[in-house]
């Protein structure tokens, strides 16, 4: 009950929907549910694969910033040798130190103009604006370390404008890339190690090598330059934690990631010794005993060691992301491909439903077309085991029933009700067609038209019952006499009866007509203790002997020759020879 009502409520529900496909043929139907299911699943799927190329393009545009990076490192090394010979040239201003920061500014303005020319940067008004303005600060900065009134301080700060400027230029190139915004969280710190916590320390030893030789170089300290040395050790102590606190945790997931081999660790045991390195020399050591050169080496080797672990870093940033890019770019055609199995796979079962439902409807269609033109023999045939495959069988029941149901029809309407031969409508087809099919095979057929002798006298005497019993015995005769199937007995009218023999020729005809002659005579219908034997006199005609095929001539010349042989006494058979003459053959 409750089922029933479900099922109302729903197709109440669904009646507008129902109506509007009704009207749809199936196919049209098959393309309308095509339709709705693949129009949001391709949407979906376009969807996902620009989501997905813009993923890849993201990184491809870090990947490149973080090879900018690398070109900006090149420049911000130069930069800072020319920062350190300026600071150099205060003291003693010599020529060779003048030529090799002309070597350096060379260096660094053929890189800014191969970094400017990159195509990453070429669409990058900021960026460019940046490079020439560095390019020019390189240019117009002072040949030397300056007149002698200049104070290292001044000279300094000058210089190691250009060092803040090119990291600028760096984090300009890195945050339109947005490398600092990244959810990968090892690529995000190394970047942000790098442009941050990694600049400090680099910039403040910068400082630290340049003016320790300064001072190293001049002999001694005083008060102001112990107090530029403070606050700078104080801010390279404060950087430097937050560096080694960032490298733990960068180490972390390195160890996380299994990429330990990627950083030289001793470089890094290095870098921490650049601190105390140069507080023992400088500050702790009020005799400053080590030479300026010395100094410099030192500082040197303990740079080199923060450059080499700063190219490490941006070395594995460049793999780590072209990583990630091949992984996006495998995944990528993963999912096309997987995609493609699917969709196809979808389509061809699919399709196999459309052909199957439309195999089964067009297999019904026909089989009813061929129904309702008559056509009761042809089976219905359906591959299909499903619903419509019920309906096919249905169908095909039916069909036997209504072929099973026509025949029994067709029978009753070509048979005689008394005796069971077929009747006088029968005949008239079955003398058409046999005529016909003689003479197109160039055979001959022979009509025999069988009249019972004094019937009337049978029925007057025995009564009409006993009258029927015998046209039933005439019937059983003709049935039993006649051997091949071809050979057709009719009851042609009260107490006349026809046979068509096909294939037989007036001689051929003559066993056969005297066969149903003898039959006839020594027939029996017992009446109580009475047998009741009766003649016929029979009137053969023959398209050979009539020389044609005409249906009405061979009729006329069998009633003919069944008239001569009444004539003639009866209980004989009379074969025609022409329509005017008359050939008899006196069977007695
Ligand atoms: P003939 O030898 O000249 O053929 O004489 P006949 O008596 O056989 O011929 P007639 O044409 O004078 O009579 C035929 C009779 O057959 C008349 C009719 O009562 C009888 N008859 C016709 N149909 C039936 C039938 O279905 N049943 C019975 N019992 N008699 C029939
Ligand atoms: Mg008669
Ligand atoms: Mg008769």
């Amino acid at each position: 009950m409750k089922g029933k009502f479900s099922s109302k409520v729903l197709e109440a529900w669904f009646s507008p929907a129902v109506l509007l496909m009704s009207r749809l043929t199936y196919v049209s139907k098959f393309a309308v549910a095509t339709a709705l299911f693949a129009v949001p699943l391709i949407l979906v799927v376009i969807n996902e694969t620009v989501e997905h190329f813009h993923k890849i393009e993201l990184l491809e545009r870090k990947l490149i910033a973080v090879q900018r990076l690398d070109d900006i490192q090149k420049v911000s090394r130069h930069i800072a040798v020319i920062r350190n010979n300026r600071a150099r040239t205060l003291l003693h201003p010599e020529p060779s130190i003048d030529s090799d920061n002309d070597k350096h500014k060379t260096a660094v303005l053929e890189a800014l103009d191969v970094l400017e020319g990159r195509p990453s940067i070429v669409r990058n008004n900021l960026i460019k604006l940046a490079i020439s303005n560095l390019a020019m600060a390189v240019v117009s900065g002072r040949r030397n370390g300056g007149t002698e009134g200049d104070s290292i301080y001044s000279v300094f700060s000058g210089a190691n404008d250009l060092v803040v400027q090119t990291h600028r230029l760096g984090m300009l190139i890195v945050s339109e890339a947005g490398l600092l915004n990244d959810d990968d969280v090892l690529s995000l710190n190394i970047a942000s190690f790098l442009m941050t916590e990694l600049q400090l320390p680099l910039e403040s030893f910068g400082k630290i090598e340049s003016f320790g030789a300064y001072f190293l170089e001049k002999g001694y300290l005083d008060s102001q330059s112990v107090l530029v040395f403070s606050s700078i050790f104080t801010q390279l102590d404060a950087s430097y934690l937050v560096m080694s606190q960032n490298l733990s945790s960068i180490f972390e997931r390195f160890k996380a990631a299994n990429q330990t081999g990627v950083i030289d660790i001793s470089l890094l045991e290095v870098i921490s010794q650049l601190q105390g390195f140069s507080e023992d020399m400088i500050i702790l050591d009020p005799d400053l005993e080590i030479s300026d050169a010395e100094y410099r080496v030192e500082c040197q080797r303990l740079l080199e060691s923060m450059y080499k672990f700063q190219d490490q870093l941006i070395e594995y940033l460049q793999y780590r992301y072209q990583a990630r890019i091949n992984n996006l770019k495998i995944d990528q055609w993963q999912r096309a491909l997987s995609i493609g199995v699917l969709v196809f796979g979808a389509m061809y079962l699919f399709m196999g439903i459309f052909y199957s439902v439309e195999h089964s409807l067009l297999q019904l269609i026909s089989a009813a077309e061929r129904v309702s033109s008559g056509d009761l023999d042809t089976k219905v045939e359906i591959k299909t085991r499903d619903e419509l495959y019920q309906l096919a069988r249905v169908f095909e029941d039916m069909r036997i029933q209504l072929k099973a149901r026509d025949q029994a029809l067709f029978d009753l309407a070509i048979t005689d009700g008394l005796t069971g031969l077929f009747n006088r409508k029968y005949f008239n087809d079955c003398i058409n067609i046999g005529l016909k099919n003689s003479s197109r095979s160039n055979s001959e057929l022979t009509l025999v038209i069988i009249d019972i002798d004094f019937f009337k006298n049978l029925n007057d005497t025995y009564g009409h019952q006993i009258g029927d019993t015998c046209l039933i015995e005439m019937g059983k005769i003709l049935t039993a006499v006649l051997a091949r199937e071809t050979d057709l007995a009719f009851r042609y009218g009260g107490e006349e009866f026809a046979v068509i023999l096909p294939n037989m020729s007036s001689k051929e005809c003559i066993g056969m007509v005297r066969k149903i002659w003898q039959a006839i005579r020594e027939s029996e219908v017992i009446v109580g203790v009475e047998a009741i034997s009766f003649t016929a006199s029979l009137g053969v005609a023959s398209s050979d002997l009539i020389g044609s095929y005409d249906v009405f001539s061979i009729i006329q010349a069998a009633d003919k020759a069944l008239y001569i042989a009444k004539d003639k006494g009866r209980d004989c058979y009379v074969v025609a020879g022409d329509i005017n003459e008359s050939l008899i053959e006196n069977s007695k």
